[in-house]
């Protein structure tokens, strides 16, 4: 299998030249050059696996330069009963007669994204120490993507972690989840300043080709196609479980996906382009719509940091959806001038596109199955308060978002699974606003405010963290 630039570059790929890459040296974003086909003897094979030969079996045909023995070593280290708290490893919840809860946040951060970086943590071990080469990982988080990163890289061979985040300004759970790792490899830099500013650094430090050739910096951030690749499973393991086994294939489920990056659901999108039989795929926002706001009208239009809002479902607060272009690649025709043009180009010069009049634009319901919804803080609180009245479950921030906009598009017989992406403890105060009392905190969480923190306040700055990444790369 071979992976192609979204912006049409005439380079063709292979998996772990592009594993340790960020974006195509056009400055797209790499695909697949065709999705593989998976007929219904095939699903009937796969129904019944455990999840991690699941895993295997799905990232087998995109992976074509480790073999087969080791990949299969490599999913079955990672998805285990141990780390993922369950032998379904993503347990399906029934909320009500067609209406189903996806755990994908039962790993060792409680958020969704644990599915893709514990894989990641295992790829990059494996292909560093097969190279003989090292990385240092520089990041920048506002809470989930770097906790997870950590607990995915902590103890691993050939990789270090710097994570930038901005001080004071993330949750106490997620500050103390964080700090609180003790491993070597595993760097805390508190910025003086906010999440921009920590962006900021890390977009300087990548750009000083010098600096970041000498320290082999590198990333882990949701384009990488490997962490999309491992996030279509669930929607697989989904399927399987909301499904009867006969006639494979023919029966529908619907999937809502909180979203943000469209990371995740765009590997909804892909399994769907593998012919896993998805009827909806339903896109949730929360305040922060850009996305709602393209599959309602066609129009792209990239906020300013000051119409981003900060919401009670953080993580999906974006100003621009990184994971997008994917999805209009294949929208398009898969016409990599045409994406250049307006990614590269127009939405530089002007922030925004328009595809309204494009036939395309008009096939994404009926071709692709998007559809999409918002929600707004309001509509979280109440849908929190509803689910715990009536199901004795109590969801997240951002699964209520995307319960929220799954139930304005059921369709009678169609399962519809609504992917949990978080665990409710990670923002406790939206619980306590809704519930009046603290979420469940899981016991290996129990009293981790206290631990000792292990974390360096800097000044914002990329010189300042320059410094401290010399430092410590012996
Ligand atoms: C990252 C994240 C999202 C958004 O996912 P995308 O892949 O960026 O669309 C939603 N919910 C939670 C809890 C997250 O951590």
């Amino acid at each position: 299998m071979f992976y192609v630039s979204t912006r049409g570059h005439p380079d063709r790929k292979h998996f772990c030249e592009i594993l340790l890459e960020g974006l195509a040296p056009d400055g797209g974003l790499y695909l697949p050059e065709r999705y593989p086909h998976v007929d219904a003897a095939t699903l009937a094979r796969w129904r019944g696996l455990p999840y991690a030969d699941l895993a295997f079996e799905i990232l087998s045909l995109y992976i074509d330069d480790i073999p087969a023995d080791d990949l299969r070593a490599i999913c079955r280290k990672t998805y285990t009963t141990e780390i993922f708290g369950t032998k379904e490893i993503v347990p399906l919840k029934k909320l009500e007669d067609g209406v189903y809860l996806e755990g994908l946040s039962n790993g060792p951060t409680l958020a969704f994204k644990d599915m893709a970086m514990q894989l990641l943590g295992n790829l990059f071990e494996y292909e560093l120490a097969r190279r003989g080469e090292e990385l240092n990982i520089l990041g920048a988080t506002s809470g989930d993507t770097g906790s997870a990163a950590e607990y995915a890289m902590r103890g691993k061979k050939g990789v270090r972690v710097f994570m930038t985040s901005p001080h004071g300004r993330m949750s106490p759970f997620q500050q103390a989840q964080m700090f609180s790792l003790q491993d070597e490899n595993i760097h805390n830099i508190a910025i003086e300043g906010v999440f921009d500013d920590c962006q900021d650094i890390v977009k300087a430090v990548s750009n000083d080709l010098e600096f970041k050739r000498k320290y082999r910096i590198g990333t882990v951030n949701s384009i990488n196609w490997a962490r999309l690749v491992a996030q279509v499973v669930y929607y697989f393991a989904g399927y399987f479980q909301a499904t009867s086994p006969h006639p494979e294939g023919t029966r529908q489920v619907s999937f809502s996906v909180p979203s943000g990056n469209f990371g995740n659901i765009c590997a909804g999108h892909v399994a769907r382009m593998m012919g896993l039989p998805i009827e909806k795929l339903v896109l949730a926002t929360n305040e922060n719509d850009v996305l709602d706001e393209f599959f309602r009208t066609g129009v792209y239009r990239v906020r300013a940091a000051a119409d981003t809002h900060e919401t009670s479902s953080p993580s999906m607060d974006i100003s621009k959806a990184s994971n997008f272009e994917r999805f209009v690649f294949d929208l398009l025709g898969r016409d990599g001038a045409r994406v250049k043009s307006l990614f590269g180009e127009q939405l530089g010069r002007e922030g925004r596109f328009d595809l309204s009049g494009d036939a395309a634009f008009r096939q994404a319901r009926e071709r692709y199955g998007f559809i999409s919804g918002k929600s707004t803080h309001a509509d979280r609180i109440a849908t929190i308060r509803d689910t715990h009245a009536r199901f004795g479950t109590t969801i997240d921030t951002h699964t209520a978002d995307g319960l929220k906009v799954a139930r304005e598009h059921l369709t009678p017989g169609v399962p519809m699974i609504v992917l949990e992406t978080a665990l409710p403890i990670k923002f406790a105060a939206s619980i306590v606003e809704a519930l009046g009392h603290e979420p469940e905190r899981p016991a290996k969480f129990e009293g981790i405010e206290q631990l000792p923190k292990r974390v360096t306040v800097l000044a914002s700055g990329a010189q300042a963290v320059k410094g401290f990444i010399a430092r410590h790369c012996g």
